[in-house]
């Protein structure tokens, strides 16, 4: 075995080149066809291939296997089996069949379903991906083969991100290749196209010893109490610096594992906030960056334990800093290897170029709603619209050279492309830069970044899948109105111009370049009609209307009933999560921060007695006492205030109703908590004080 990263890279993964040398020529050959999408596999084939994998597993100390899927509620689940099988005579030899790996029966009883199925209906099967490669995880000395799955019940319906994201791929490629084949342009001989994406994944990290005293990071992933610390982001010092020791230490393991595991794990940096931090991997395939992603955000949080830190994947650890986003590259690419969104040198005469753009901004304007719903959850209401990260309003950046052209097609037809020239740096001895001919907005919602589409809205602890899923099918919709006009036309390349012109025209409205973040945004976003939805709960709702149905129901991604399933159990997660941190909010002012000022104000009070007791004047402890107790009863009210509100919103029936009185009663109710307790840790005896602080959190490391 080679060492170093290349002897590393992919070792625990049964990918294609594993299963070239471990499967018979003819069965490995059965395999690259059901990849492909030709054809099924048949169960002779599938129990070769168990056996194999079995073997390969069991040689790395395998002793179990799993089906490893993505249920509706953010994480991954899994249940392992072992490969034993007794014998008769009481020995026992390792054992798995072609079943065993392409299907599995977990109890799904208690796996959201959003009514699709009653719990006395618990069936529910996994359904072996191969198009996602079969990995073997060490968890300590627990060694086991992980089949990533998607799940379903009994009656067919999905319960999970995959198989809805599995549905898209299909239904752009057959979307694409339509259009493609009706454009001619050297693309005819295209099979499939597939959708690519690269998540970039940002993170926090605090020591372990300060999150072990917040139960607010325990249980909530997030401080709902804690104020400003006297020095923040400001000095902008953390975002791409040298990176602390035992951070690269950190960083360094994380990579090791994921190579073993096949992730390509490529780009570490410091983020904008202090203790914020990035990870990128080389893109692939959507559905197998979608389960390294969930693999990435796994090994971030256990590696970070190793080495006493707890990683932090919320949206928004701390308040008045920076939050975590995940941004999500998306593309194209033919299975003979275009990107189907490279402009070339000559984006003007691209005619395949002009057309995949242009059917990405017609897509994006129709469903700006649907695709800020794709990203709506508690934690990134603290983030969209809040000046940091991109607004809440979904807009497209396009760059100088392809807004030009964009302008040249809506008056009829694009003529030439404006270059980016080289850069001179005025030294010597520095080399000249070719200039893109783009520069970029880190502003932008939705940015084209060169050959590809950023989305940069989706939330760091998110599963990448439904916004993946999302846009493969508006994406997948416009190319298929593309199509249809295209294979009618006796001109096409005259049909394909006037299709251009008027998306040009039609949709110039969702093009942006300027400042996302400026409030003259908001305004000219408001004249142009884009909607603009800061809560989670408003975007949420708006996913089963009748043009989302039709259009997933048209591309066969999800059933009228699958959609409606979904959008109840987003409404459910959101209440649940908002409940769980006004219950732990409640439990903390009650029992960690209450006690703590009335032991401060005893304090002061018993100052005030001594020191006028010795004859001076003790007025300045006098007023620090009544500005204690002052806060200490507003603590006291906004306390049974944010308890009266939950309670209120717990017994709330119907899951959007419920959403909505969590969203309107307790979420501020929680604010207004939190802004007394804050006005307090900065007043009180530090000694005293039961949290760590924010800048013990941000910065010691
Ligand atoms: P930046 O956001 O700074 O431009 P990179 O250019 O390194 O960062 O790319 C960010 C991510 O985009 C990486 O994960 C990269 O692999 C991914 N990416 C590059 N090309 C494509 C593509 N054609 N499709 C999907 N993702 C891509
Ligand atoms: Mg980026």
């Amino acid at each position: 075995m080679s060492s170093g990263v290349s002897g590393v890279f992919g070792r625990n993964a049964f990918n294609e080149a594993t299963m070239r040398e471990c499967l018979p020529k003819n069965v490995f050959q059965s395999l690259k066809r059901t990849l492909d999408g030709e054809q099924p596999l048949d169960p002779a084939t599938a129990d070769v291939i168990a056996n194999a994998m079995k073997d390969w597993a069991i040689a790395k100390g395998a002793t179990h296997f799993c089906h490893w899927f993505q249920p509706m509620t953010g994480l991954t689940a899994e249940k392992h089996d072992a490969f034993i099988s007794p014998t008769k005579d009481g020995r026992t030899i390792m054992e798995f069949s072609g079943k065993e790996l392409t299907q599995g029966e977990p109890d799904a009883s208690s796996f959201p379903s959003g009514g699709l199925r009653a719990t006395f209906e618990a069936r529910g099967y996994t359904a072996w991906d191969c198009t996602s490669p079969v990995f073997v995880k060490e968890d300590g000395k627990n060694i086991t083969l992980y089949i990533p799955s998607a799940f379903c019940s009994y009656t067919g319906e999905a319960l999970d991100k995959k198989t809805p994201l599995l549905r898209s791929m299909d239904a752009l490629s057959r979307q694409a290749v339509r259009v493609l084949k009706a454009l001619g342009n050297g693309c005819t001989n295209v099979k499939r196209v597939i959708a690519t994406m690269g998540p970039e994944q940002e993170y926090f990290l605090v020591d372990q010893s300060f999150c072990a005293k917040r139960l607010d990071l325990v249980l909530a992933g997030r401080t709902l109490f804690g104020a400003k610390p006297p020095r923040g982001q400001e000095l902008e010092d953390h975002y791409f610096g040298s990176l602390h020791e035992r951070i690269a230490n950190f960083m360094n393991e994380v990579n090791h594992e994921l190579w073993k595991l096949g992730v390509t794990a490529k780009t570490q940096h410091n983020e904008v906030a202090p203790a914020q931090y990035e990870l990128a991997p080389v893109f692939s395939t959507v559905n197998v960056a979608a389960d390294h992603n969930q693999l990435t955000m796994d090994t971030l949080q256990k590696v970070a334990r190793r080495h006493g830190f707890v990683c932090l994947l919320h949206e928004k650890p701390f308040a008045g800093v920076n939050g975590s986003g995940k941004h999500n590259n998306w593309s194209m690419a033919t299975d003979t290897g275009i990107n189907l969104l490279d402009p070339g040198d000559t984006p003007h005469d691209n005619m395949v170029f002009l057309v995949m753009l242009c059917a990405v901004i017609r897509a994006v304007d129709q469903y700006a709603m649907l695709l800020r719903a794709s990203v709506a959850n508690a934690g990134n209401d603290h983030r969209l619209g809040a000046n940091e990260a991109p607004p809440a309003i979904v807009s497209v950046f396009l760059g100088e050279q392809l807004t030009d052209i964009f302008e040249q097609l809506a008056k009829g037809s694009a003529k030439s492309s404006k270059r980016g020239g080289q850069l001179k740096l005025g030294v010597s001895t520095l080399p000249h830069l070719p200039k893109d001919s783009t520069d970029r907005n880190r502003t932008s919602p939705f940015a084209f970044t060169g050959n590809k589409f950023e989305f940069r809205m989706v939330g760091s602890s998110q599963s990448i899948s439904g916004p993946s899923f999302t846009l493969n099918t508006i994406v997948a919709e416009t190319l298929s109105e593309i199509a249809d006009v295209l294979e009618k036309a006796s001109d096409v390349p005259a049909a394909a111009q006037k299709i251009l012109q008027d998306i040009a025209t039609q949709h110039a409205r969702i093009v942006f370049n300027g400042d996302n973040y400026s409030e003259e945004w908001a305004a000219e976003a408001a004249r142009r009609g884009l909607p603009n939805i800061r809560a989670a709960v408003e975007a949420l709702k708006t996913i089963p209307s009748p043009q989302n149905i039709a259009l997933f129901t048209k591309h066969g991604v999800l059933s009228e009933n699958e959609l409606r399933a979904r959008t109840e159990i987003f409404l459910e997660v959101y209440s649940r999560q908002i409940n769980v941190e006004a219950q732990t909010m409640l439990t903390m002012a009650r029992r960690q921060i209450l006690p703590a000022c009335c032991e401060y104000s005893a304090r002061l009070g018993e100052a005030v007695t001594a020191v006028s007791g010795a004859g001076v004047k003790a007025e300045a402890q006098k007023a620090m006492l009544q500005k204690v107790c002052d806060l200490i009863a507003t603590l006291q009210t906004r306390i049974e205030a944010l308890e009266k509100a939950r309670a209120g919103a717990a017994g709330t029936k119907g899951h959007e109703r419920q959403a909505e009185a969590y969203r309107t009663d307790v979420v501020p109710a929680m604010q207004a908590l939190r802004v007394v307790a804050d006005e307090l840790e900065v007043l009180m005896d530090a000694r005293l004080w039961p949290l760590p602080t924010y800048a013990e959190m941000l910065f010691v490391r």
